[in-house]
């Protein structure tokens, strides 16, 4: 099992961790096999999606915060639901494939660590099969 601590800067970001997790990756000495990208934490989520227009991120941000106001009728005292259901609309975990010590992605894939509830200290747990 591999950590990568984060600090996140704002409430809402999504940011780019296949570095750190290429090089989880060969620190692990996997070469080929699988890797569950984790995060233990109820109000963020990890997602692969586009990291070569910056404004992909930011429309997928700006596209949940509209589908999940701020705001509304929620309950829970800590005051942070909105959080709590965008991290699960999007997952706790995404699993990646390893060959030659690198994440399998398309050409414009990037592997993000999403904060809904920032800025916080944030950890990413990745377990690696092979
Ligand atoms: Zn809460």
């Amino acid at each position: 099992m591999k950590e990568i601590s984060l600090q996140t800067r704002s409430r809402l970001e999504m940011i780019d961790i296949t570095a750190a997790v290429q090089k989880a990756a060969r620190e692990a000495k996997i070469d080929s096999g699988i890797g569950l990208v984790y995060t233990p934490h109820t109000t963020a989520a990890i997602t692969i999606n586009e990291n070569a227009d910056p404004d992909v991120p930011r429309d997928i941000l700006a596209a949940l915060d509209r589908a999940v106001p701020l705001s509304s009728n929620y309950r829970h005292a800590e005051g942070n639901s909105a959080a709590h259901v965008k991290s699960s609309l999007v997952g706790a975990s995404e699993m990646v494939m390893i060959e030659n010590g690198s994440p399998v992605l398309g050409t414009w894939q990037s592997i993000f660590f999403c904060e809904f509830d920032g800025p916080r200290s944030r950890k990413v747990i990745i377990k690696f099969l092979g």
